[in-house]
Formats: structure tokens, C-alpha cells, sequence
């Protein structure tokens, strides 16, 4: 990989920490507390509809919560990476990862042949 497309790629990453660091911290803000691992169980009401809504949004904020918390992990991760010089290599078969698929999506850190190995099981 070029010097060029790795700096794109490192700006890309150091973009995309940013945004998910934000969004976690707006997820923690709207729960009132600020805390960002446990959202706040919302209350409507005590109506046997309303605790419904509570649970429904309740579940909503904790999976996206977990998806940003992933996410950014896994571009934690590429950052640290592209700090040891072992970017762009996949982790299960130690191949270098196409670049189409790194710049498509830049955290990648498996091939797309071993990403489809392990998640088909
Ligand atoms: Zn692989």
C-alpha cells in the first residue's frame, strides 16, 4: 500500500473513532445521566402500552449502543494496527486484505474469504 492511500485510509479511521465516540456520548446524554454503558430505562407512564414503549426504546438504545461500541472498537483496533505496521493483514490467515475492501470499509481486519468462512460458522 502506498503512503498516500495509507494516510486516506488513517484519516478515514481517526474520522470515523470521532464520529462514534460522539454519537455515544449523545446516546449517554439523552439517557440524562451521562452515563454511556447503561442507557436509562425510560418512563412513560404505567399503563400496560406505555411499558411497552419502554421496553421497545429501552432495547433500541442498548443494541445501537453495542453496535457503536463495536464499531469503534474494531477502528480502535485499525488505528492501533496502522501504529504496529500490521495494517491491512488479515488476522485469520495472515494474507493482505484486497485494498478495495479496506477502503470500503477501513476497520476491516479479516480477507472477505475468511470474514464469509467464519460467519457463515
Ligand atoms: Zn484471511
Amino acid at each position: 500500500m502506498d503512503a498516500a492511500t495509507m494516510a486516506e485510509i488513517s484519516k478515514k479511521l481517526n474520522e470515523e473513532e470521532k464520529r462514534l465516540e460522539q454519537d455515544l456520548a449523545d446516546i449517554g446524554r439523552r439517557s440524562g445521566v451521562g452515563r454511556i454503558s447503561e442507557p436509562d430505562f425510560p418512563s412513560f407512564g404505567d399503563k400496560e402500552d406505555e411499558n411497552a414503549a419502554e421496553v421497545a426504546l429501552y432495547g433500541d438504545n442498548l443494541s445501537l449502543e453495542e453496535t457503536l461500541e463495536r464499531e469503534l472498537r474494531d477502528v480502535k483496533n485499525a488505528i492501533k494496527r496502522i501504529a504496529d505496521g500490521a495494517y491491512g493483514i488479515c488476522k485469520y490467515c495472515k494474507q493482505e486484505i484486497a485494498l478495495q475492501r479496506l477502503l470500503a470499509r477501513p476497520e476491516s481486519s479479516s480477507c472477505v474469504t475468511c470474514k464469509e468462512k467464519f460467519s457463515r460458522g
